[in-house]
């Protein structure tokens, strides 16, 4: 006898049972029924053609009809289904069929029930993934928002900032000039509200700098310059923190530092005086920090390494991400170069957003934090050596990012002013 004729033969055990069994609730049953109808409806052409693939559309039905939460769980329900299918078929088939006619049978739905199962795994594996990324996509969206948000917040913050500490700044510098010198008071109250009003500058500058990095705003002013120059100037400023720490910087003369090259000098001053204040700032009293290089093909590679507390390899990304500050941040910025001073957490995001603009990059290297020991940490720097200022393209690219909104072009006009 055919195997389609003995299959035919439990179509109505076979409904029967299957619909029993698997589909608890009576509401559910009379849907179900129709299914597994089709179900068995293929199968028998699936047995008649050969061809395992016919069961396909109604496996593909079944995946993409399953509950949202099953997807969340991550849980697959069809492939133990097909698994119970195939089961209750079995018993089915031993039940109605002799023992010929039941080997017979089973023998050529074996490999149709084979392929279903392979079809049902990917194809339920395939709608996870797909779930799995969009629920990625619609994370990574919101984290951009958010970003946006907060790089938007601090622009604005840092404006509004601005005018009243002009106006402090202002009303400061009045009452120096009426208040009489030679009395000692005054002029400490002043120098103290000096040093507050400098360091909010600097705090507000830096927040629009990278909001500005953020928003691909920051435009260089290229012109020739030799970093030996800007590093000496650099050790200079810096002279007064080093010896009020009593450490020594050393700025060694590297192939590549006494070469011309261009640069926005400005930008690359603030950016290498921002790593070397790290340096200085995350290294206990008495501890070194070198600054030396050597020129590659192309590019000159600064390296910046103190023999400070070092930094956890996990957080060596982290470092560079704005309000990337590590350790406990209830501390408060303590100075720009006193001992584990705390800041914002804007200077190394600033350094590398200047470090990018310019073509270039930076990254460090620790074997890890530990105050005790003081593994230290190196910066190395790579910067495009430049015999003339980018060339048309890049400079377009620049004149580009120069398009910019109304109060955009505030920001940076109101930043370039207190350079
Ligand atoms: P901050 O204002 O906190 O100094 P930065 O962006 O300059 O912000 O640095 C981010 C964080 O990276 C710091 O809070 C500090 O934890 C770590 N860091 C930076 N430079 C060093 C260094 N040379 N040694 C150890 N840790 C460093």
């Amino acid at each position: 006898m055919h195997n389609v004729e003995l299959l035919n033969r439990i179509r109505t055990p076979w409904l029967a049972t299957l619909s029993q069994s698997l589909a608890s609730a009576e509401g559910v049953r009379a849907s179900f029924y129709l299914q597994l109808e089709r179900f068995f409806d293929l199968l028998s052409q699936s047995i008649e053609t050969g061809d395992p693939a016919m069961l396909a559309p109604v496996l593909d039905e079944w995946a993409a009809a399953r509950p949202e939460s099953d997807l969340e769980k991550l849980e697959t329900s069809l492939s133990p289904l097909l698994s119970q299918i195939l089961l209750l078929t079995y018993d089915v088939v031993r039940d109605k069929l002799n023992p010929e006619h039941a080997l017979a049978l089973l023998g050529s739905i074996l490999p149709i029930y084979a392929y279903s199962l392979q079809h049902t795994i990917t194809q339920e594996t395939q709608l996870h993934v797909n779930y799995v990324s969009a629920d990625l996509e619609n994370a990574r969206i919101s984290l951009e928002r958010l970003d946006k948000s907060k790089s938007d917040f601090i622009s604005v913050a840092a404006h509004e900032l601005k005018t009243p500490l002009t106006l402090i700044e202002g009303y400061a510098s009045m009452l120096r000039e009426i208040l009489p010198t030679d009395t000692e008071k005054p002029a400490l109250f002043l120098k103290g509200i000096n040093n507050g009003t400098r360091r909010l500058h600097e705090i507000i500058d830096d927040m629009i700098d990278v909001s500005m990095i953020d928003n691909d705003l920051l435009s260089l002013h290229y012109q020739p310059l030799w970093l030996n120059r800007l590093l000496s100037i650099i050790q200079a400023e810096l002279a007064e923190s080093i010896s009020s720490r009593e450490q020594n910087l050393e700025i060694r003369p590297f192939p590549g530092s006494e070469e011309l090259t261009f640069g926005d000098a400005e930008r690359l001053y603030q950016a290498l005086k921002n790593v070397i204040s790290n340096a200085i700032k995350y290294t206990p009293d008495g501890g070194i920090v070198v600054v030396d290089g050597r020129r590659l093909p192309g590019f000159v590679e600064i390296t910046i390494s103190d023999s400070g507390i070092g930094i956890d390899p996990e957080d060596q990304a982290r470092i560079f991400e704005k309000f990337g500050r590590l350790g406990n941040i209830s501390l408060h910025s303590s100075g720009k170069t006193k001992f584990k001073g705390g800041g914002p957490g804007l200077g190394l995001p600033i350094a590398k957003g200047i470090f990018e603009a310019h073509g270039g990059t930076i990254w460090v290297e620790s074997a890890g934090h530990d105050e005790q020991n003081c593994p230290g940490s190196t910066f190395h720097i790579l910067l495009p050596v430049r015999s003339e200022p980018p060339d048309d393209k890049t400079a377009k690219l620049y004149r580009s990012m120069t398009k910019m909104k109304t109060t955009q072009v505030e920001y940076y006009s109101h930043n370039s002013e207190n350079k």
